[in-house]
Parts: structure tokens; C-alpha cells; sequence
């Protein structure tokens, strides 16, 4: 029995497929997703892609690592249920995973990324690794949303944000137990549950936008420690989620990404 998820099957199996195989390595996040999602939303939703995306190929040489559930979420501190690693930290832990794999005769590697904040970590991590190695070595890493960026244009919400609209549509589809649809009614209509008062901002879409330099993101990156908080934990209210929605993007997600995978799987 093998299985497409690599810690399923044995170390003599893997052994012998290592210099055929592409290894995946999810990369999520535990941090804050507003009053209305998981704070595991980045690595849940990544893991399921990464794994569907596998299975659809139907390609046994392409395996998916476990998840790595923490990320670098240091501008989501200010916040409750956030576990995050240092940029340097990530950047280690990436390289050691790396350079195991590697020395067990993986010649492929990919890390998928389900978190904005990880972002320059995976690239760093891949440019570093394959400098260590001959030219038999390749690896790569992206956003799984970029990967399908072209594929979702016709979906007119902003992607992916952060627990907006996209990220929450995911949720849904994936485990609707746990979104709380109270607290989406609240944020669009722009009230206040009396059931949660921990940090929770009722402000308009251009204070949010203020807030988070969204005039100056698409030229530039600009930080300032408290940016989230103030702007409410979220991107833009959810107002567009729907479990259909949900389903519609995780479908052409997980094609783009299949594709990907045994793209990168067959080049030499
Ligand atoms: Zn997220």
C-alpha cells in the first residue's frame, strides 16, 4: 500500500522512490483570522489543497509532506491563539526540512505556501537549498493562489485576503462547523455581537484600507506593527462568502495545482 501522503508510507519505500519523487511541503500559519474563522485557517486550507491537488494527478511519485503548521505571523501578535516563528526561524526550519529530504535522495522539492506572511521565506529557502546542491537538485516554492491567479480572474473578490471573503468561502467549504456565521452577520452589518468584544472593530472599508496602506501595497512594502489590529484582524468584511463559492474555488484551485505538480514534476 502507498499512499500520496509521504508519512503514510514506509522509510524503504521512500528510500527507493526518493530520486523520482516530488515532495510538497505545505506551509501554513497559526494566527488570527478575524471573530469568525479558525486561527488554523492558512494551514487547513493549504493542507487540503496540497493533498487533493496530489491525489487528482494520480502521479505516485508526487507526495505530501505533513503541514507545517507554524508560520511567520509576527504582525498578528497583537492578537489572541497566535503561534508564530521568526523570519529567521522559518527561514532555518525550511532549510533543515530541505536538506533531510535531499539527503534521503529527493531530488524535487516544493514548498506550497497558504500564508502572505511566508511568502519571501520559501523563495529565500529554495535559492539557499539549491545552492547547496548540484543541478540534479530542484526546488521551488509558491502562494497556492498565485498558482491559480488566472485561473480564479473571473471570480471578482479580492484574493486571497485575509479572512475576507476568499479565505472564508474556503473555510466553509472545507468545515462550515468552523465558521461562525453570527459574527459574519455582525461584520457586515457592521454591529457588534454582544458575545465578543475582544478586539473587535467596527470600522468602514476605507479606514481598513487606510490602515493597512492598501494606496501604496501594490508598490510598495510598507509595515507598521499594530496595522492589523487596528484594522480589525481582517482584510475587507466577508460579505461575498459562501459555501458554493467555497466549493467553485477550491475546484480550480486544486486543478491549477494538480497541473503545477506534474509540470514541475516531469521537467528535467
Ligand atoms: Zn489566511
Amino acid at each position: 500500500m502507498t499512499s500520496h501522503k509521504f508519512i503514510e508510507n514506509t522509510s524503504e519505500y521512500l528510500h527507493k522512490i526518493a530520486s523520482q519523487a516530488l515532495v510538497i511541503i505545505p506551509v501554513g500559519s497559526v494566527e488570527q483570522h478575524g471573530p469568525h474563522l479558525p486561527v488554523g485557517s492558512d494551514s487547513y486550507n493549504v493542507q487540503q489543497i496540497a493533498e487533493m491537488a496530489a491525489e487528482k494527478t494520480q502521479n505516485k511519485m508526487i507526495l505530501v509532506a505533513p503541514t507545517l503548521w507554524y508560520g511567520s505571523s509576527h504582525h498578528h501578535l497583537g492578537f489572541g491563539g497566535c503561534m508564530s516563528l521568526g523570519g529567521k526561524t522559518l527561514l532555518a526550519v525550511l532549510c533543515d526540512l530541505g536538506n533531510s529530504l535531499v539527503t534521503g535522495g529527493v531530488k524535487k522539492i516544493f514548498f506550497l505556501n497558504g500564508h502572505g506572511g511566508n511568502r519571501f521565506m520559501l523563495r529565500e529557502a529554495a535559492k539557499e537549498l539549491v545552492n547547496e546542491y548540484n543541478n540534479d537538485v530542484i526546488i521551488g516554492s509558491s502562494d497556492y493562489w498565485e498558482i491559480a491567479r488566472e485561473a480564479l480572474a473571473d471570480i471578482k473578490i479580492k484574493t486571497p485576503g485575509h479572512a475576507g471573503s476568499f479565505e472564508t468561502a474556503l473555510q466553509m467549504a472545507r468545515d462550515e462547523k468552523l465558521v461562525d456565521y453570527d459574527a459574519i452577520k455582525h461584520l457586515i452589518n457592521g454591529t457588534k455581537p454582544d458575545s465578543k468584544d475582544y478586539q473587535y472593530r467596527i470600522i468602514s472599508q476605507a479606514e481598513r484600507d487606510q490602515l493597512r496602506f492598501q494606496s501604496l501595497r501594490s508598490r510598495g512594502n510598507i509595515n507598521r506593527k499594530d496595522a492589523f489590529v487596528k484594522a480589525g484582524g481582517i482584510s475587507e468584511v466577508p460579505e461575498f462568502a459562501t459555501r458554493e463559492l467555497g466549493e467553485q474555488i477550491l475546484t480550480i484551485v486544486v486543478d491549477e495545482v494538480a497541473k503545477f505538480f506534474v509540470e514541475f514534476w516531469e521537467h528535467s
